[in-house]
């Protein structure tokens, strides 16, 4: 697994800075705009991006849309729908490695090959952050091993509990 990890990043900071060929959108199911990185990504991308994105029609949980990335540095966003934490039994864990799962598969439908990825579900969607970063890692790793034309993964951290759970846990594969 040591080639796979040498193609995963920790990085701590604002997502929507990243010069990278795909960012990842925590967003809701309407497409439309919401708090947090959802609220930082349509900021920073422009006006543009919620106009197109009225005519995507939503997007279920565990999917992922793809869009330019307009006024970003980063070519694509990669809209993606977290579960909302509700306790466990709601297939919340499949739902979450859903989310990173489609958004890798539509990244490579697209060419990309460097995707940064949010903690998604992590805020205001409220999943236990160590249980959400070891579904992220894990998933991140299995389509990595499968998929060599994905170059580089990047975990950005933008609170710093998460930034100390990947840390740890990176340093431990
Ligand atoms: P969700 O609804 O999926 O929980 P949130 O946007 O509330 O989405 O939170 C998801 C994660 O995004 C949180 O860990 C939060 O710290 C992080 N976050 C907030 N703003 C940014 C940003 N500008 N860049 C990267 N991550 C961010």
């Amino acid at each position: 697994m040591a080639e796979v990890m040498d193609r995963i990043e920790l990085v701590r900071g604002d997502i929507t800075k990243m010069e990278v060929d795909a960012i990842v959108n925590a967003a809701n199911n309407s497409l439309l705009g919401g708090g947090g990185v959802d609220g930082a990504i349509h900021r920073a991308a422009g006006p543009e991006l919620l106009e197109y994105n009225r005519k995507l029609g939503g997007c279920a949980t565990g999917d992922a849309k793809i869009t330019p990335g307009f006024r970003l540095p980063a070519k694509y966003i990669i809209h993606t729908v977290g579960p909302v934490w509700r306790g466990g039994k709601r297939d919340e864990d499949r739902l979450l490695e859903s989310a990173y799962r489609r958004s890798m598969e539509v990244a490579v439908e697209n060419g990309v090959r460097t995707i940064a990825f949010p903690n998604i579900s992590t805020g205001v969607y409220g999943f236990p952050k160590e249980r959400a970063a070891d579904i992220a890692i894990r998933t991140v790793k299995e389509f990595l091993a499968n998929h060599p034309e994905i170059e580089k993964v990047y975990f950005v951290a933008y609170d710093l509990q998460n930034y100390e759970i990947y840390s740890r846990k990176l340093s431990q594969e």
